[in-house]
């Protein structure tokens, strides 16, 4: 971080006549700021053009958002979602370029409950977030992490996609035309705040959660699962369609790393892709996957986007204490040094597919009970075995489609995860720790596999 901003004063200072070597790439008129890689070099002007340019066109492209759809951005105060946050607002601005056609609204979610901060050091990091979040206008919504305790059994179900195609975009876009041209686009003001609502209790819990499990890894691991639980949730309530998040390329390498190290191979392109559909209902977009950290850096620097600093469980360790923690510290060392391998790295996401692809697996029973990413084929036959077996040692009463709920045991666990959420759970001291609605979607899948064992002769093949 200090480099960047060093690298960028020194360029300041340089008012000598300007050599061509010095002047921006893209005007040959004004001398450059802001060197992104050698050869890249762009004045102030020409370096926002190009950064606002990639956001839009980053959206175009693929077309993800429909016109007049309400999308809620996921901002965390760091520097990517904070910027990405400023991306939305110069496209919605009256005198955009190309101006964006969306409805928008934030959340954030505070983390501290699972962090060990006290309740004083949550509500500054809140209060300062709010400022910014009221300064732009748009709705947004303060949840605390605690409220995953609450969740439905629903979050972990796949909800059906409202089955957007390409050639009904066109019928939005006119739709959204029409409609603008009578009202101006205003998003209903709705600010939500169930911060003050956090009881001791419930940190407490969700704490004793996390400390369930051993590793920093594991800890990690679970932690995204919930905020992301916890995300679709918020997004299907309060009627968004679409979630943006803002990781970077920088951040996408090292997570399409990280998946790679902890088994999650087979889900790598649905982890870091333009758009992960998994939920059915709600899209996840990454709109800034096309920005570099330091690109970031230097636009938040040069334009004063705010970002707030709020800790996470990497926060104060050794680069080695995490497999996520040392793969992002192995991505920073290689993105000073060698900056284009990065998105060399991140860019071998986008030609990974998997064979299941999330749109042809609608059915809730071959998603992954905690990450809902599509167990893949070999894995249900393992599972199937795995029933079969622990039918064995039931007894008729028990296995019933009336049987009592139980809390499900580990191995009952583990039979509905993919691998990679199989080693998380493994690490963890007792499974009755998952939060309520985990454990009650897997005893409501466990009933409906051993309902249908038990009428599947009667049933025709598909
Ligand atoms: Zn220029
Ligand atoms: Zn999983």
């Amino acid at each position: 971080m200090c480099q960047v901003t060093e690298t960028y004063h020194d360029d300041m200072k340089q008012d000598e006549l300007p050599s061509e070597s010095k002047k921006c790439v893209k005007c040959k008129e004004v001398i450059a700021v802001v060197a992104i890689k050698a050869g890249d070099k762009y004045c102030r002007g020409c370096f926002e053009l190009c950064f606002h340019h990639k956001f839009r066109a980053t959206l175009g492209k693929n077309r993800v958002i429909f016109p007049g759809e309400k999308v809620l951005l996921a901002v965390s105060g760091g520097p990517s979602s904070s910027s990405m946050l400023r991306q939305v607002q110069e496209g919605l601005s009256p005198n955009a370029h190309k101006k964006l056609r969306f409805m928008p609204g934030i959340i954030y979610i505070d983390e501290g409950g699972a962090l060990d901060q006290s309740l004083h050091e949550r509500q500054q990091t809140v209060t300062k977030l709010e400022d910014i979040f009221k300064a732009s206008g748009f709705p947004y919504y303060i949840v605390p992490l605690e409220q995953v305790l609450d969740l439905p059994s629903s979050v972990i179900t796949m909800s059906p996609s409202s089955q957007q195609k390409a050639s009904s975009y066109k019928a939005s876009l006119d739709d959204f035309i029409r409609k603008d041209t009578c009202s101006q686009l205003t998003p209903e003001q709705k600010n939500y705040t169930s911060f003050h609502l956090v009881q001791e209790l419930q940190t407490q819990q969700l704490r004793q959660l996390i400390n369930c499990f051993k590793t920093l890894t594991a800890k990690e691991d679970i932690l995204s699962n919930l905020r992301q639980h916890l995300l679709v949730h918020t997004a299907r309530c309060e009627g968004y369609n679409k979630l943006m998040l803002g990781d970077n390329c920088t951040r996408l390498a090292a997570k399409l790393l990280v998946s790679v190290s902890l088994g999650r191979g087979a889900q790598v392109s649905q982890d870091t892709n333009i758009s992960d559909s998994r939920y059915g209902d709600i899209i996840s977009v990454r709109p800034m996957r096309d920005y570099s950290a330091k690109e970031i850096a230097f636009y938040n620097h040069i334009f004063n986007v705010p970002s707030v600093f709020s800790p996470n469980l990497n926060t104060k360790i050794k680069e080695k204490a995490s497999i996520q923690h040392l793969t992002e510290t192995f991505i920073n060392k290689l993105q000073v040094d060698f900056p284009c391998t990065v998105s060399t790295v991140y860019r071998t996401s986008e030609k990974l597919q998997t064979t299941c692809m999330s749109s042809s697996c609608t059915n809730t029973r071959d998603r992954c009970l905690l990450c809902m990413c599509s167990l893949d084929s070999s894995q249900g036959t393992t599972t199937e075995n795995f029933c079969k077996g622990e039918h064995c040692e039931t007894s008729v009463e028990e296995r019933g489609c009336c049987s009592v709920i139980r809390v499900p045991n580990s191995t009952d666990v583990t039979s509905l995860l993919c691998y990679s959420c199989q080693l998380t759970i493994k690490d963890m001291s007792s499974v009755d720790c998952l939060p309520q609605y985990i454990l009650l979607e897997a005893e409501i899948r466990q009933r409906r596999s051993r309902m249908r064992d038990e009428i599947t002769d009667f049933l025709l093949d598909d």
